[in-house]
């Protein structure tokens, strides 16, 4: 029997969302658990609900709607119960599937979960995917940042991040030290710190999968497998192999690499599958960006390649963010709590805004991510920004986060 939870508007009852056979199957009212963040959280919350809730009301004519469910985590659950995380909180948001979160702050001292690790580990949530794509009038530093449209496909789980990591002059680092030392001769300085890189075909190709099977979706042009494959040629060249052979393997008919590209007449309009190694893509994302369209990485490029591209069209503050896996997803801010402007209804909630048009997206409800996106066009279009962009935009008039908000809800289309 599944759990109903009243909506707050009108008693609209909600429903869970269910993942069947590869699809979301999503109810009219869906329940959508959300963390508010901390810091400035709440006034970033307040404003992405409101807008949210606008433009599914307008697009859907008042037919759909969010039955938003507060779940807890951070300061805001600690203050409370005096716990950071609360089994409660995971356990809620992997029975509705799809959550989204404003920033949390990271506690310091160790001990403490952090949740995006435990959801991540959980929930099995093995693809990061950051758009990173130009809003018009957002000051930048390249002179022609519209160039850049891009969706990374980061892998989440694997590479150097998987945590297996040991100290300089541990018993177990001297240990790694010494079994590579005498079974394979390897040259390693004593006293060394050790990190593990393992890198597996199965974790590779499902998040190559994940980035095609988008493309396809999307009518994107290419796919660009992001590796460091001349140097570290098992691990990095791995990803690039496997990546060619499912792409091969499971979407033969609709994909063509670039090596073979536009030599057949059949191929005309097929998904282009390309490899670049990383540092040379860094420049070509500055140089070209227009030659590239979606990216799929292992975990340490894709983190750098993410921020330098949103730093290319203007910055993190806009960057939104989703972890996905399969059959569930959570979406989130990527910056932080900007603990400073907490409660001055100050700070731009972009992150949080774009975030929920990935989860509208993911949802099926293109509709109403495509309104958000006319909505927040419109309003930096009018020159009526939070005081982060004002300070950058001659001409632009500095509001509030809340006015910022009703500004997008007013260009709403
Ligand atoms: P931060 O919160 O991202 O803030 C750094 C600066 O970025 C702010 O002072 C502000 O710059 C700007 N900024 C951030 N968010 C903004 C927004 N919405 N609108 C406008 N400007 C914004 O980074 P931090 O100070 O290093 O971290 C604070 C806390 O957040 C820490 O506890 C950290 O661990 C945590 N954190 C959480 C997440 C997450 O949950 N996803 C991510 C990163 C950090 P100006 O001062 O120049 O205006």
């Amino acid at each position: 029997m599944p759990t109903q939870i009243a909506g707050r508007r009108g008693g609209a009852v909600g429903a869970k969302i269910e993942y069947r056979d590869g699809h979301w199957i999503v109810p009219d009212h869906p329940i959508i658990p959300f963390i508010e963040g901390d810091g400035t959280g709440p006034d970033i919350w307040r404003a992405s609900a409101k807008v949210f809730d606008a433009a599914v009301a307008k697009t859907s004519g008042g037919k759909r709607s969010i039955v938003w469910h507060e779940v807890l985590a951070g300061e805001k659950s600690f203050n409370q119960n005096g716990n950071w995380l609360p089994d409660e909180t995971l356990g809620m948001i992997r029975e509705h599937r799809i959550a989204i979160k404003g920033p949390l702050t990271t506690p310091v001292g160790g001990g403490i979960r952090s949740l995006n690790v435990a959801l991540r580990q959980m929930l099995d949530l093995y693809a990061c995917i950051r758009p990173v794509r130009y809003i018009a009038g957002v000051p930048a530093p390249v002179k022609q940042p519209g160039k850049l449209d891009v969706v990374i496909f980061r892998e989440n789980i694997e590479d150097v991040y998987a945590g297996i990591e040991y100290k300089a002059e541990s018993p177990e680092a001297d240990a790694v030290i010494e079994f590579l030392q005498r079974r394979f001769g390897a040259k390693i300085r004593e006293k060394s710190a050790i990190g593990i890189k393992p890198m597996s075909k199965f974790g590779s190709q499902r998040l190559v999968v994940k980035a095609i099977q988008h493309a396809l979706k999307r009518k994107r042009p290419s796919v660009t497998l992001v590796h460091k494959g001349n140097i570290m040629k098992f691990t990095e060249g791995g990803f690039r192999d496997w990546g060619y052979e499912i792409a091969k393997e499971r979407f033969g008919d609709q994909t063509v690499t670039e090596a073979e590209g536009g030599k057949r007449k059949e191929d005309a309009g097929k998904l282009v599958i390309k490899d670049r190694i990383a540092d040379a893509m860094f420049q070509q994302l500055v140089l070209r960006p227009d030659e590239y369209s979606v990216i799929a990485a292992p975990n340490l490029n894709g983190d750098y390649l993410s921020d330098a591209a949103a730093a290319q069209v203007g910055g993190l503050g806009l960057a939104p963010g989703g972890n996905v896996g399969d059959g569930y997803a959570v979406y989130e801010a990527t910056h932080g709590t900007a603990p400073k402007y907490a409660g001055q209804d100050k700070v731009n909630p972009s992150s949080v805004i774009l975030s929920g048009v990935m989860m509208f997206e993911e949802m099926g409800w293109d509709e109403v991510a495509r309104a958000i996106v006319r909505g927040l066009e419109g309003a930096i279009a009018s020159k009526h920004v939070t005081y982060d962009l004002a300070r950058q935009m001659p001409g632009a008039t500095e509001v509030s986060t809340s006015a910022f908000a009703d500004a997008i809800i007013q260009h709403l289309a």
